[in-house]
C-alpha cells in the first residue's frame, strides 16, 4: 500500500512524533489531538480495517493491546484512558490503516459516544 499515508509513516517517509516503535508496530501522536495526549498506535504492516484482520493477526492485534498500557503511562496517563477503533463508514474511519486510538489527559474523556440527533 505505497500511497497509504500509515504506511508512509511508519516507513519514515512522513515525519511522526513517535511515542512507541518496535519490529511490528508503531505508536505516534495524532495530528489533530482530540484531547490532551492523543496518539494511535498502528502495525507497521498494511491491514486496512477490523473487517479485514484474520487469524494469523492474533498476535499483532494482541501486542497492539498489550503495550498500550505502558505506552499509556509513558505518556503521563496514569489515571485511565480511552481507546477507540473506528471501522468503515459507519464507524467514521478516516484513515484506511488499521489504528488503536489512545486518549487520555484530562480529568475525564467525556461521554463514550454523544447522542443520536
Ligand atoms: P480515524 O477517523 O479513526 O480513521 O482516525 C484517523 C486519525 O488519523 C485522525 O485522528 C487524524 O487526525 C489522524 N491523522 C491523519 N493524518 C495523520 C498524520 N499524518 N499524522 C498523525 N495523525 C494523523
Ligand atoms: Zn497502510
Amino acid at each position: 500500500m505505497s500511497g497509504c499515508i500509515f504506511c508512509r509513516i511508519s516507513r519514515g517517509e512522513i515525519p511522526s512524533r513517535k511515542v512507541y516503535e518496535d519490529d511490528e508496530i508503531l505508536a505516534f501522536h495524532d495530528l489533530n489531538p482530540q484531547r490532551p495526549v492523543h496518539f494511535l498506535i498502528i502495525p507497521k504492516r498494511h491491514i486496512s480495517t477490523l473487517y479485514d484482520v484474520s487469524a494469523d493477526d492474533q498476535e499483532l492485534l494482541g501486542r497492539m493491546l498489550t503495550r498500550a498500557a505502558e505506552m499509556a503511562r509513558s505518556q503521563g496517563l496514569d489515571d485511565g484512558f480511552r481507546t477507540i477503533v473506528n471501522t468503515g463508514r459507519v464507524g467514521g474511519q478516516e484513515v484506511y490503516h488499521l489504528h488503536i486510538h489512545i486518549m487520555g489527559g484530562a480529568d475525564s474523556v467525556g461521554p463514550m459516544v454523544s447522542a443520536l440527533k
